[in-house]
């Protein structure tokens, strides 16, 4: 299998050079820099490289990061059929061909007329950021990318706790050669199937190619949720049921509410990803527009804290939102994962009552018909209103010996409880006035090791 990474750059000079340099007030302002195609071109090949070259990870600083993407003469505006790609600073060459591109960009035909390199600085160091774009006309590159990543079959996983009846377990947050991680789509999906998910939210970068390599998944797979992680400048945000690209280019908040609202509108479940240091952080002071935030990015102790403050702040403010969890995985090669990323599906999981069908588990992720757990095997923590008595909500946990049980409203804790039993329930009162309850499970050094959505008070007094 190839590693993605080989590269095979043409031995003829470039047909088309393009440079210039950056400098501080441009960092996170995309430029789109005009070059002409001619007349009967079936392959282009381009390749960048800049100066103070500095990975794209948050914590490093001091030089410069420039992302790349391609518009074809269709055009550079918003929605654009002519959008072919973008790559981050993850690849510093690729092909586009008639019959084939390097992921994640897009195959097909190459258009007469101007075409536009997008460049992103997303960090400028002190020196500026000198750069140069070389591209190709038909190099005659063979594709790298023959090998699509085919898996045959996958170990079937231990058995798994059951959850309660009408429920399916899933990972919402993965990446792979289609934007920055390692493997092909159906290594990841046959990796989530080993994992033992029911369904698998695909969400590479700024792009929609990845979605026809996984295919629908099912028929012993995990069933895939057709996703992708819109990555802008000042946050990153996820949409599940969507196949096209949403804008990314302008990092402020009106034009990131306004796409997320489209977005929403089209009839994606939209969140707001890892709104915590480092995650990178959430800069949108935004109130509406999304159904949920990525409360949970990673193993609980990445700093997931501050995702919960942020989620519970909107909470109090009213805004109905829910929880979800997402691994983030990037890596499934052995690749040293960078200790903001989780490294195996499932870290966290996020449990959905729904029936097997991307419709369906699409809204009971809109609806907050859900939980979120520190793995497949749990715990679990459903939290309902009291059927028997108004006034009141019923807890089950499952698989939680030894966690604590913290039920929480608007106002603060409302009960503690240690869970004693792997089969665990209880109801309690609530008190008047509460605008919500929602619940979590602790581990004995504070860490949530489950969350529950909120239950709105209407649905508690009725
Ligand atoms: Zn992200």
């Amino acid at each position: 299998m190839t590693d993605g990474r080989e590269r095979p750059t043409p031995s003829t000079p470039p047909d088309r050079v393009l440079s210039g340099t950056f400098a501080k007030d441009h960092e996170r302002r995309y430029a789109h820099v005009p070059f002409d195609v001619p007349d009967g071109v079936r392959q282009l090949h381009v390749r960048y490289g800049y100066t103070d070259r500095i990975d794209s990870d948050p914590l490093i600083t001091g030089g410069n990061t420039l992302d790349i993407g391609l518009f074809d003469e269709r055009g550079i505006a918003e929605a654009s059929p002519g959008f072919r790609g973008w790559s981050g600073s993850e690849k510093m060459e690729f092909t586009i061909d008639e019959g084939w591109a390097t992921p994640p960009y897009r195959a097909g035909q190459i258009g007469a007329g101007t075409w536009h390199i997008l460049l992103g600085p997303y960090k400028v160091g002190p020196r500026g950021c000198d750069w140069k774009v070389e591209i190709w006309f038909d190099p005659g590159i063979r594709s790298a990318w023959r090998m699509s990543g085919a898996v045959v079959g996958h170990r079937e996983p231990d058995p798994l706790p059951e959850p309660r009846a009408g429920w399916l377990r899933g990972d919402l947050h993965c990446h792979t050669l289609y934007s920055d991680g390692d493997a092909w789509p159906q290594e990841m999906l046959h990796t989530a199937a080993e994992a033992g998910l029911d369904f698998l939210g695909v969400t590479d970068h700024n792009n929609v190619g990845h979605q026809l390599a996984y295919g629908p998944g099912g028929d012993g797979l995990p069933i895939v949720l057709p996703g992708l992680e819109v990555t802008t400048y000042g946050g990153h945000w996820n949409a599940w049921g969507t196949d096209r690209w949403w804008e990314f280019r302008e990092p402020e908040a009106r034009a990131v509410e306004r796409t997320m609202r489209a977005a929403a509108e089209s009839g994606a479940v939209v969140s707001i990803n890892h709104p915590k240091p480092f995650g990178p952080p959430w800069e949108y002071a935004v109130f509406g527009g999304f159904h949920a935030v990525e409360v949970w990015n990673g193993p609980w102790p990445q700093l997931n804290t501050a995702s919960l403050d942020h989620w519970d702040g909107l909470l109090r403010r009213g805004v109905r939102c829910a929880a979800l969890g997402g691994s983030d995985t990037h890596y499934l090669h052995g690749r040293d994962v960078p200790p903001r990323h989780a490294d195996s599906l499932g870290t966290p999981t996020t449990w959905v009552r729904a029936e097997a069908s991307v419709p369906s588990i699409l809204e009971a992720l809109r609806e907050g018909r859900s939980f979120v757990s520190e793995s497949p095997r749990g715990p679990q923590l459903y939290l309902d209103p009291d059927r028997a008595r108004t006034g009141r909500v019923a807890v089950e946990v499952r698989d939680g010996t030894g966690a604590t049980l913290r039920l929480l409203g608007d106002g603060g804790v409302i009960a503690s409880s240690s869970i004693d039993d792997p089969r665990w329930d209880a109801t309690f009162e609530v008190p008047g006035g509460t605008r919500y309850v929602r619940a979590q499970l602790e581990s004995s050094a504070g860490d949530v090791r489950a969350l529950a959505n909120p239950i709105w008070a209407e649905r508690i007094w009725s």
